[in-house]
């Protein structure tokens, strides 16, 4: 039987077009795409219909309400369709794709971001082959869960990270395997896919203020810290240390005010700045204080699979102290077990 898979266009380089102002997304892009692949379909692509989100975005501009409109589509139309492709900027995707891993818990089919550096409408591109790899990924291999590919690597949505500004290869996967590579042939890993579960399907409100970012740098004072910690709004800050998890413990104004922060019931995790990584609080002496003030480590989880799960796990709970215990347990394959 054909399969058929659904676009989700949100913008991004891939559908974009220069202006004078630099790259724009632009509409007119299924006839593109139609255009495009009207000499390549072979009897291997699957058919599509192309749904376009309005107004499209570069993902640069993309803020929390955007995951409601992309998981909405997939939800509504999850019947419909064989597989769900979401073409999106590559700035955010990783946000996205992680996201969505949360709010599509138990899929028995495939959701695939992709994107380009080079848009679909110049003559030399990475377009084309991202689109026409995806499609077959999406419409013949069983990949129950959110991925994203680019370049000839299938990654898990999650666990992804934008780790090139200009380069083709500008995804990867710092803390995982790769899930599958498309060369010649197309080589999936199945024993890294997640078991089967429970269709969990979910579409919360998310409160764009719940979740901040402190970088951990030489000389952070306890103002900066502060200032940050105590944001209207603010449940949950991801504190960004140096290696192994270590921060300057050395500086009393500045543990003090993290201290302060823990004790009104701030939500902290401990993530690396460094891309390949795994948090071992207390590892060395001058990361102990953060296991004594409770705050949880991040393990190997990306910034991006961080910053989403607590937005997730706080648009379902107004209990910090639970989102606090129910962290560290994996919900889409984000942390090892
Ligand atoms: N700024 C663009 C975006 O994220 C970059 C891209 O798509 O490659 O929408």
């Amino acid at each position: 039987m054909s399969k058929k898979i659904l676009l989700i266009y949100t913008g991004g380089t891939i559908g974009m077009q220069a202006s004078d102002r630099g790259y724009v997304p632009c509409t007119g892009f299924e006839q593109l795409i139609r255009d495009r692949l009207a000499h390549s379909r072979h009897g291997t692509l699957p058919e599509f219909d192309l749904l376009t989100l309005h107004p499209l975005i570069d993902s640069a501009n993309l803020n929390p309400g955007h995951w409601n409109k992309i998981a909405g589509q997939i939800i509504s139309q999850y019947a419909e369709y064989d597989g769900f492709i979401v073409l999106h900027g590559t700035d955010t995707m990783a946000y996205s794709a992680s996201m969505l891993s949360y709010m599509l818990q138990g899929l028995d089919k495939p959701v695939i971001f992709t994107g380009s550096q080079i848009p679909l409408s110049e003559l030399r591109n990475d377009a084309l082959d991202n689109l026409i790899s995806t499609l077959q990924l999406a419409a013949f291999h069983p990949l129950p869960e959110v991925c994203l590919y680019f370049n000839g690597r299938l990654l898990r949505g999650n666990r992804s990270s934008k780790v090139k500004a200009t380069g083709l290869d500008a995804f990867d996967s710092p803390n995982f395997p790769w899930m599958g590579q498309v060369g010649i042939h197309i080589e999936l890993h199945e024993r890294l896919l997640l078991p089967p579960g429970e269709q969990a399907f979910c579409n919360p409100e998310f409160d764009p203020r719940a979740v901040s970012i402190l970088p951990i740098y030489p000389g952070i004072s306890a103002e900066t810290t502060h200032a940050i910690c105590s944001t209207a709004g603010l449940r949950a800050v991801i504190l960004r240390s140096y290696g192994v998890g270590n921060l300057p413990d050395q500086d009393p104004g500045f543990i003090q005010a993290l201290q302060a922060a823990a004790a009104k019931g701030l939500i902290m995790v401990n993530i690396s700045q460094c891309l390949q990584a795994e948090v071992a609080q207390g590892h060395y002496a001058c990361s102990a204080v953060l296991n004594d003030m409770g705050v949880i480590s991040g393990q190997e989880m990306t910034q991006e699979a961080a910053f989403t799960k607590l937005h997730f796990l706080l648009a379902g709970c107004d209990d910090n102290s639970l989102v606090q215990q129910q962290f560290s347990t994996p919900l889409a394959g984000e942390v090892d077990e």
